[in-house]
């Protein structure tokens, strides 16, 4: 099975670096898809799940925007935040997308509104991945 290295990294902390067959995340026109030996690569990433394949098992993790670079050595994700699904706090992103909502409401046209919406963007990118967490069936030991 051929592999490359991925790491994905934040100003917090090295959430995942390991060899994988697959990563497939949403760049700025749309889902990209790096498999081994992708050609170098710089690209910005939008808020959105991040999947990960390894041989057959299949990882999701969701990036709240950020950087991928693809080098000969190795693939890196620089994420503004992320998070594994199973960490995503489902109730902290409720109360981030209402409060977003409510802020782009009140004070549309505003600078106010336009941080609500990238915050807005982030709570349903979140959801979205915890979504795939409750659909996922639960591992038989
Ligand atoms: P909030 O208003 O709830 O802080 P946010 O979108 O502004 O949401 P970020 O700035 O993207 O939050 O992230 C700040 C930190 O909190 C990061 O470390 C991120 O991983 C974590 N974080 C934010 N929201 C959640 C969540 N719903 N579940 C788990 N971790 C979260």
């Amino acid at each position: 099975m051929a592999t490359f290295k991925l790491e994905i990294v934040t100003a917090e902390r090295m959430i995942f670096s390991d060899d994988v067959s697959a990563v497939i995340a949403w760049g700025v026109e749309g889902q990209l898809g790096i498999l081994p030996h992708h050609a170098p690569l710089m690209t910005m990433l939008q808020p959105g799940d991040l999947m990960i394949r390894k041989g057959r098992e299949e990882e999701y993790l969701v990036i709240s925007g950020g950087f991928l670079e693809v080098r000969p050595d190795k693939v890196i994700i620089l994420a503004d935040a992320c998070e594994r699904v199973d960490e995503i706090d489902v109730a902290r992103a409720e109360e981030a997308k209402k409060r977003a909502q409510e802020t782009m409401k009140a004070a549309p046209l505003t600078a106010d509104a336009a941080v609500a919406e990238a915050t807005l963007r982030r709570s349903l990118a979140r959801l979205k991945a915890a979504e795939k967490r409750r659909r996922k069936p639960p591992r038989v030991a």
